[in-house]
């Protein structure tokens, strides 16, 4: 079969002829319905020299899967061909104390978990492939009735990783609270669903792009404001002078986390999602008081099953445009160049 692989670091993926994976004891193979195509792929592919990250080459690229079960190996109960699946991503021990909470992106014993800090489409064979082999069949969450995978896919990374981000700031997000959304894509237009569908808060979008701060607005968003240099000004306007309750960054560019710095407010989470490589000074002065800094990473198998229950009410939907096996490096561009709107979905068993 045809996958799209990481061979080398600092390069282009390329299509290569791999073959078609075999479910052992204990694991599953799903025929892959949808791989969302997420801005992680690209700093995986061009940011990082050889060494810097623990996963060995080459491996098929595509993190947020779902799909129809393939083949069962021996001994898996619960499941049958052709049921449709999404795949919990990050792939850990299983054992230790975050796995079994299902938070196994923090596993606390990577030596013994299928890769660290990964999972499919990251350190292990992802789902831009006709097949994909899921190593254990506790990755695999049945689809509600109503859920196609093409949506499904990108609520396991692009829903779930903003779900995750939303849900731990939520007491702070009452009613005349304020949210800054930095960086409206994949990530950050269902971040302003989530928002909306959690809490009362005034989502105040931030995007370089047009067509982004209109996703935005039809995504929920209160109000949007094009990234720039008076972004503070404006954010400080639209907040009463007062600053942001919670700011997420979905960028963590230089200039996004300053702006952060500068709107969040005091007593208020300034949250970091985006892979960027910006930093900013952290002391007495730099911010109001008691804001807390955090980065997040992923979520939990719990939470995504909450993500699923706002999917199947409607209240997060993924604007998603779909691509084939062979134009990955399409989305690739389309997502570097601005003109991507919402999430890339690769349908490798198309036509
Ligand atoms: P995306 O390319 O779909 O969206 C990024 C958005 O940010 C685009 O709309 C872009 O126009 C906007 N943007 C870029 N520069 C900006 C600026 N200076 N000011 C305001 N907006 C700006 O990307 P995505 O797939 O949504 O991923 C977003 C980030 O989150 C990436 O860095 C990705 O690697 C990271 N990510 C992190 C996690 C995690 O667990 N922490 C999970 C998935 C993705
Ligand atoms: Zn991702
Ligand atoms: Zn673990």
């Amino acid at each position: 079969m045809r996958a799209v692989q990481i061979v080398k670091w600092q390069s282009d993926p390329e299509i290569r002829e791999v073959p078609e994976p075999e479910a052992g004891p204990g694991q599953v193979v799903i025929k892959v319905g949808a791989a969302g195509a997420c801005h992680s792929d690209l700093h995986v592919l061009y940011d990082y020299p050889e060494g810097a990250v623990p996963y060995e080459l080459p491996f098929t690229l595509g993190h947020e899967n779902a799909g129809w079960v393939h083949q069962l190996g021996a001994g898996v109960q619960g499941f049958e061909v052709g049921q449709p699946v999404a795949v919990y991503g990050p792939w850990g021990c299983g054992r230790c104390r975050m796995c079994s909470a299902g938070v196994e992106i923090y596993c606390e014993d990577p030596a013994n978990a299928f890769v660290p800090s990964g999972g499919g489409g990251l350190g292990m064979n992802g789902g831009y492939a006709p097949y994909m082999l899921v190593p254990d069949a506790r990755f695999l969450i049945p689809l509600p009735d109503g859920l196609e995978p093409v949506q499904a896919a990108p609520l396991t990374d692009a829903a779930l990783t903003p779900y995750h981000a939303v849900k731990r700031s939520l007491p702070k997000l009452v009613a005349g609270s304020n949210t800054v959304v930095i960086g409206v894509g994949g990530l950050g237009h269902l971040g302003v669903q989530i928002l909306k569908a959690l809490s009362s808060t005034n989502v105040i979008a931030v995007d370089v792009k047009d067509n982004a701060l209109e996703l935005a607005r039809s995504s929920g968003a209160d109000v949007t404001i094009r990234s720039g240099d008076d972004a503070a000004e404006q954010v400080r306007d639209a907040t009463g002078g007062r600053g942001a309750d919670l700011v997420l960054d979905f960028v963590a560019a230089e200039q996004t986390l300053a702006l952060a710095q500068k709107s969040v407010r005091l007593l208020g989470d300034l949250t970091i999602v985006g892979a960027g490589h910006g930093t900013i000074p952290v002391g007495f002065y730099t911010q109001p008081y008691e804001v807390s800094i955090q980065s997040v990473c992923w979520g939990s198998r719990p939470e995504l099953a909450e993500v699923f229950q706002l999917a199947l009410r409607g209240q997060v939907k993924p604007e998603v445009t779909t691509f084939a096996l062979d134009d990955v490096l399409d989305a690739y561009r389309q997502m570097q160049d601005g003109t991507l709107k919402g999430r890339a979905v690769i349908v490798p068993n198309e036509g």
